[in-house]
């Protein structure tokens, strides 16, 4: 198997003890067969990527601000992401898009300043239960790229990974079944080959866990993980890094 990408999203949990306890394990076990990334809160942050300088692991950020600088209370710009040792952030997920109210189009400003300043975008797309169930799947992956490739030219949008994360599968326990993500990851393929956007990583996300990552790896055109719940126990995360 290639090495694919493994992120693990620790949203809004832990404490400086708690990083530091998985920063270790992550630490201890030097390499992983995949490439991993870590995205804590911003406050560990500095503190993850001053860990995990010497180690192949990268520190990824959870949400960027749509602008450079200026009077916006509790805003974080991609220079101050970059500046304190981001090399990923993740952009547009479905809890910031709902709770936040996250247009695409602010999620494609979002990605044209983090690629400025060289941090790799990870944006999240992906449909809700009532809309899979009204067969709109497709329709809306397109919408969620369609913004993109309006913002963005091929050259740009090759540089993002697309994750594809069924808003109902995160959380769920159950990740999306095999067909179903391979049916997603065929269209955004197709999406992005279609506008010339031809070399990006695909990422699937919703419920991944150690004992379903070998399943999900396998999938066509599925080139890592988003992995949110599982991402918080470093034991869970480097087995899901080094599975075959
Ligand atoms: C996520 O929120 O991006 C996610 C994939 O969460 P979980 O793995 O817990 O479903």
């Amino acid at each position: 198997m290639s090495q694919k990408l493994i992120v693990g999203n620790w949203k809004m949990h832990g404490s400086r003890a708690s990083v530091q306890s998985i920063l270790a394990q992550l630490k201890a076990a030097q390499t992983s067969r995949h490439t991993l990334v870590v995205c804590p809160p911003y406050p560990y942050l500095a503190m993850c990527a001053a860990a995990l300088e010497d180690s192949p692991i990268a520190v990824g950020a959870q949400d960027v601000a749509a602008s450079t600088h200026g009077a916006q209370t509790g805003a974080v710009s991609a220079e101050m992401l970059a500046d304190n040792g981001c090399r990923y952030v993740i952009v547009g997920h479905s809890e910031r898009r709902l709770a936040h109210s996250e247009s695409d189009a602010m999620i494609a400003e979002k990605i044209v300043r983090s690629l400025s300043v060289d941090l790799r975008p990870i944006v999240c797309i992906g449909e809700s239960y009532p809309q899979r169930q009204a067969g709109l799947t497709e329709t809306i992956l397109f919408r969620q790229l369609g913004t993109l490739t309006q913002k963005l030219s091929p050259e740009q949008l090759s540089r993002v990974a697309i994750a594809y994360e069924p808003v109902w599968a995160i959380g769920s326990g159950k990740a999306a079944p095999k067909n179903d993500i391979l049916h997603a990851h065929r269209c955004i393929r197709q999406y992005l080959n279609a506008y010339g956007s031809h070399s990006n990583t695909l990422l699937y996300g919703g419920s991944v866990n150690p004992q379903n990552a070998e399943e999900l790896l396998s999938i066509a055109h599925v080139n890592g993980l988003l992995v949110g719940g599982a991402s918080l126990n470093g034991e869970h995360l480097l087995c899901i890094a080094n599975t075959c």
